[in-house]
């Protein structure tokens, strides 16, 4: 299989080639010059399979020569290690829970999938490689967390000094081994900035073979499909699923609307958006106008500008009743959302993140104008990562699960680092020669 950039269809890279890229030269994204169909066998019978078949199942043809047949069963069987249970929540809303991964969310699954080709591809050109990222919080600890001890490979992670919480900052800095975590003495535009400079600075790429782990990547957006497939080999219903993906950068959802070209058999998709609605109102408009982002509870999900936007374009071919047809965009507010955490753990039991809750509420909105209908929602985080807003709510704690508990008692390690280009460049440049 081979990808063309979106920015220009005659630059070609292969799966390999398009990895460890991330984002192509142009600045473009990479998408697969073709979309496979799942054969029929497949889909019939999906219930018999295991969870790395299906995996291997659907990556293959994207994968191609990249990795021997082999290689790629080991890497998606030690991707998928967690559950991905279907939960029934009321008679007709299902939550596919992703958030059971080592980081207590739904990203955990790309970043390893991600980690381990780095680490195969690191092998095969005799090179370590360096991934370099900035965070906010969430992204590092999943990425530090895929990357932790993956041969050939080492990740530094900036961090802005006491602008994370205190379990994110634990699940930065406690690995150790091949993950370095800087601490900077500035804010996250700092960081990003930094980061910027590094990956353009000539030194830094003479002497280091640096990559990004960014959710552009076509390994974290493609290994997303198949959670899609372990959803409907759960699904038991009657008629196919209406689908509800919490959504920001459109990266998940863009997922979805893949493995249902390739056959997934969905009947329709909703993007639940916080009040960054830019997509929703594209919807209605056809008009896409980028906005700044504005904070809210569900907030990584907070982004003006969804860089995965184009990729549905692509997928669409530009048609925009088309686009239309299959999939739909609605927005809520955060006291709506807090609304909806409330209702559906009093008259549900069930706890529900303000991501996933975005997503509740569009699904129950749609099924309330469709009666015969019934859908899955997908649960993107743990509701313990959002403790204080679930708890003012519930007024009742909710218990760290062990992958988090553990590492409350860890030590830090991170380097205290100025926010200037030179001091970052001294730190890197004394690691890599350990
Ligand atoms: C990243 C994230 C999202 C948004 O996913 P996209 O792929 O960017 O649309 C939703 N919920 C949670 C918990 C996330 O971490």
């Amino acid at each position: 299989m081979y990808y063309y950039s979106t920015a220009n269809k005659s630059h070609k890279a292969n799966f390999k080639e398009a990895t460890i890229a991330g984002q192509a030269p142009d600045k473009g994204l990479y998408f697969p010059v073709e979309i496979p169909r799942w054969n029929e066998t497949f889909i019939k019978n999906i219930r018999q399979l295991s969870k790395a078949e299906i995996g291997y199942e659907i990556l293959a043809p994207y994968v191609g020569e990249s990795i021997q047949k082999y290689d790629l069963l080991k890497i998606i069987e030690d991707t998928l290690s967690f559950d991905i249970p279907l939960k029934q929540i009321n008679d007709t809303i299902f939550c596919l829970e992703l958030f059971h991964g080592p980081t207590l969310a739904f990203k955990d699954l790309g970043a390893r999938f991600l980690s381990r080709c780095l680490g195969h591809f690191a092998s095969s050109i005799g090179k370590k490689i360096t991934v370099l990222v900035a965070t906010s919080g969430d992204t590092g600890g999943a990425v530090a967390d895929a990357f932790h001890s993956v041969v050939g490979t080492e990740v530094i992670i900036l961090y802005p000094s006491g602008k994370v919480s205190p379990v994110q900052e634990k699940q930065l800095t406690t690995f150790g081994d091949n993950i370095y975590a800087l601490e900077v003495k500035g804010d996250f535009d700092d960081c990003q900035r930094l980061v910027k400079e590094v990956f353009s600075d000539k030194e830094m790429n003479e002497r280091l073979f640096l990559t990004s782990a960014n959710s552009i990547n076509i390994s974290r957006w493609l290994s997303q499909q198949i959670y899609y497939a372990l959803a409907m080999a759960q699904w038991k219903e009657q008629n196919p699923p209406v689908i509800a993906v919490p959504s920001g950068n459109l990266g998940n959802i863009c997922a979805g609307l893949l493995a249902n070209l390739s056959g997934l058999g969905s009947k329709h998709f909703i993007a639940a958006c916080n009040r960054n609605d830019v997509f929703t109102r594209y919807l209605t408009t056809e008009n896409y106008v980028p906005i700044p982002s504005q904070a809210t509870i569900s907030n990584a999900m907070d982004v003006g500008d969804p860089s995965n936007f184009i990729r549905i374009l692509e997928m669409f071919n530009y048609e925009f009743k088309e686009l239309k047809k299959h999939i739909s965009s609605v927005s809520y507010d955060d006291i709506s959302t807090q609304h909806t955490i409330a209702t559906v753990y009093n008259q549900h039991h069930y706890l529900l993140d303000p991501h996933t809750a975005v997503a509740y509420q569009s699904l129950d909105a749609w099924i309330h104008a469709h009666p015969n209908d019934k859908g899955i929602i997908l649960g993107t985080a743990h509701p313990v990562k959002f403790a204080s807003v679930v708890e003012q709510i519930t007024r009742s704690t909710v218990e760290l699960p062990s992958q988090v508990a553990s590492i409350m008692d860890k030590e830090k390690k991170s380097i205290l680092v100025e926010p200037t280009i030179k001091s970052i460049k001294e730190t890197i440049i004394q690691l890599a020669d350990f």
